[in-house]
């Protein structure tokens, strides 16, 4: 199985579930509930800040625009949204090099499962 093109984005019939598990005010880079998909409680989310322009959105506090990545580790389901905002509670749990992010979070996985050994 070729790694690069396991990654799924979740379909439109699982998409309503996936949002209201990661639109729940989570603060934390581990999502707990159980994966919609697989039934695993293996979520994450990480954020790319990519400017220090703070706002406040419907009572929300950011501390700048960046890109989101939501994912399962298990099934690898995935959703990316690239022109968001990343609250000011995010602290980076690891880092990942600008130059490696892509669209899928692969190698935001990798780097999560490195800091975890
Ligand atoms: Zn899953």
């Amino acid at each position: 199985m070729n790694e690069q093109t396991s990654w799924k984005e979740a379909d439109a019939e699982l998409y309503a579930a996936w949002r209201s598990i990661f639109n729940a005010g989570w603060t934390s880079p581990d999502v707990p509930d159980p994966c919609p998909v697989c039934g695993s409680r293996t979520l994450h989310q990480w954020y790319a800040q990519d400017d220090s322009h703070a706002t406040v959105l419907r009572g929300v506090r950011y501390k700048g625009r960046g890109r989101l990545w939501e994912w399962c580790s298990r099934c690898r389901t995935f959703e990316h949204y690239r022109d968001g905002f990343v609250p000011e509670w995010w602290v980076e749990p690891y880092s990942v090099e600008a130059g490696f992010l892509r669209y899928d979070p692969d190698p935001i996985e990798a780097a999560r499962k490195a800091a975890e050994l």
